[in-house]
């Protein structure tokens, strides 16, 4: 079925981001302050029920696409249950988790068991000092036995999203572009955005995709291989063959124009656009008593609202008041 809600400037969408926890176990210096989160009490968070009904309602309305995310989705005690209860809504779904990796050892047999058959793991740098500076956990070892562990479990192949930051990513680009040729993964590069807790963005410390680019490009010839529209990566193959790249340019070449992203927080609010600065109640309605069509009405002319693009580097930016892991990635 086609993509039933359509926004105002006449954009489909198709595309449903789930957040089941605001909890993590790191704190990314992009992403959480160092200290006092203040976590949701559980009975805020959506049940794996509320979600599925939403799952099944977004269905109806043409959703094909789902990502689990976070904070660091496998906290959520039995994610795999939520996997299968999504499955067997829509059996074909496009169904990815993104997570930090840390949990994978193991969970990632048990995702696999259930269908899970796309996996993002964030991942930085290779180096395990860099990666507790960033991460501000000592854990590298067992990030690197997740990703290991994925594999093992059949996920194939692995997408690897690191945040690119000026003065941190630039030394880690030849390694990674090695590192990506030689185990299949897919290295993916997305541009800093201002979603950090630290308010301490700043344009100057966004690695731009043109130097992105030229720091992979310097491990071998690369060339474009095309992509689903709405993905945000712009992807390169090394012309030998051997390994893929990508670069998800949000802040250098926004992909607003083709968004058909919807996005769920943890507390069930709905937002159209990451930075968006006005939150939709959804769990209202759902704790409310609301029918599945009453929702379907409300998610029409809440996706009807959705403006055309973010302003980031422009005057008129405002930076949402939520972290990246308070939104869900
Ligand atoms: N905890 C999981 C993880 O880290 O993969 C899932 C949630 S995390 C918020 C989702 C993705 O957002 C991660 O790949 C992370 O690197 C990315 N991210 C977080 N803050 C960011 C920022 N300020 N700019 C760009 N990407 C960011
Ligand atoms: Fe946690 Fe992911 Fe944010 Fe890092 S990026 S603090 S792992 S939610």
């Amino acid at each position: 079925m086609p993509p039933q809600l359509f926004d105002s400037y006449g954009r489909g969408h198709d595309d449903l981001r789930i957040s089941v926890t605001d909890r993590c176990n790191f704190r990314c210096f992009y992403c959480m302050p160092e200290e006092g989160m203040q976590w949701l009490p559980h009975e805020e968070v959506l049940s794996y029920e509320e979600i599925a009904r939403l799952v099944r309602i977004t269905t109806e309305l043409g959703f094909v696409s789902y990502h689990l995310t976070g904070g660091e989705p496998l906290l959520r005690k039995d994610l795999d249950r939520l996997v299968r209860m999504m499955l067997q809504i829509q059996p074909g779904m496009d169904l990815a988790l993104t997570t930090n990796g840390v949990a994978l050892p193991q969970m990632a047999g048990k995702l696999y068991a259930a269908g899970l058959r796309r996996i993002n793991i964030s991942l930085d740098t290779l180096d395990a000092q860099k990666f507790f500076l960033i991460t501000r956990r000592d854990v590298f070892g067992q990030v690197m036995a997740g990703i290991e562990a994925a594999a093992r479990a059949g996920f194939s192949p692995i997408k690897i999203n690191a945040v690119a930051v000026k003065g941190l990513t630039e030394q880690e680009l030849p390694r990674f572009a090695r590192w990506a040729r030689e185990t299949g993964h897919i290295v993916r590069f997305i541009e800093y955005m201002p979603l950090d807790a630290d308010r301490s963005w700043e344009r100057g410390k966004v690695l731009a995709a043109e130097e992105i680019l030229e720091g992979l490009s310097a491990e071998g010839e690369l060339e474009l291989t095309s992509g689903h529209p709405s993905d945000p990566a712009t992807r390169y193959r090394y012309r030998d063959g051997k390994g893929e790249v990508g670069i998800i340019a949000s802040v250098t070449r926004p992909f607003c124009q083709a968004c058909n992203r919807l996005r769920l927080t943890a507390e069930g609010m709905v937002r159209t656009c990451l930075f968006s600065n006005v939150e939709h109640d959804l769990k209202a309605l759902l704790r409310g008593g609301a029918s599945d069509a009453e929702i379907e009405t409300w998610l029409a002319g809440v996706v009807w609202t959705k403006t055309p693009g973010h302003l980031i580097g422009q005057k008129a930016f405002v930076q949402p008041a939520r972290t990246m892991s308070a939104i869900g990635g």
